[in-house]
C-alpha cells in the first residue's frame, strides 16, 4: 500500500476476508460518491460499497473570528445581487467558481475580507457598476462621498493584472 494511493479496505460481510476485487464502479449521488460492486476473493460473495468523496472542507473566518463552512451559493448570490442586469448568470457563476477554486488552493481557511477583495478585483475588471454595488455593501458605504471616492479610485486605477 503506497501513501499516494488511498486504498479502502473492505471486509467481506460474509466471511470477513479483506481480499476482494472490484467488479464494477460507477458514480452515485451526482458524483459525490462511488458505488463499487465487489467480489470477495475468500468466499466469492458479491456485495456493494458506497464510498463518499470527501472534499477538504473550506472554512470562512469572519471578521468576528467566527468560523463557518464556505458556501458557494452564498458567495454567488452576493455577486449576483451586485451584478443584476449587468453580468450574465454564467459570468457570475464563473467568478464564483474561480474564487472558490483559488480559496481551496490557498485553504483550508479564508477570511471574509479575502473573499470580498477577490470579488471586488474581478468585478472591477468586468463591470464597474457591479463593482460599485458590491463595494457599497462590502465596504459599508454610508453616503455619496463614499461612492465618489471609490469612483475616483476606479478612474485612477490601472487595469488589474491578468494571469
Ligand atoms: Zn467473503
Amino acid at each position: 500500500m503506497t501513501a499516494a494511493n488511498s486504498v479502502t479496505w473492505v471486509r467481506c460481510p460474509v466471511c470477513s476476508s479483506l481480499d476482494d476485487k472490484v467488479v464494477d464502479s460507477r458514480q452515485a449521488d451526482d458524483g459525490g460518491a462511488i458505488r463499487r460492486r465487489r467480489e470477495c476473493l475468500g468466499c466469492g460473495r458479491r456485495f456493494t460499497t458506497f464510498e463518499r468523496i470527501e472534499e477538504a472542507p473550506l472554512v470562512v473566518v469572519k471578521r468576528s473570528g467566527e468560523r463557518e463552512p464556505f458556501e458557494l451559493v452564498k458567495l454567488v448570490s452576493g455577486i449576483a445581487a451586485a451584478a443584476k442586469n449587468r453580468l450574465t448568470e454564467e459570468q457570475v457563476d464563473a467568478i464564483g467558481a474561480e474564487i472558490e477554486e483559488e480559496a481551496r488552493l490557498a485553504g483550508p481557511e479564508i477570511t471574509t475580507q479575502a473573499i470580498g477583495i477577490a470579488v471586488l478585483d474581478r468585478l472591477r475588471a468586468s463591470d464597474h457598476v457591479s463593482y460599485l454595488r458590491y463595494a457599497s455593501v462590502y465596504k459599508g458605504f454610508e453616503d455619496l462621498t463614499d461612492f465618489e471616492r471609490e469612483v475616483g479610485l476606479l478612474a485612477k486605477s490601472t487595469p488589474p493584472k491578468r494571469h
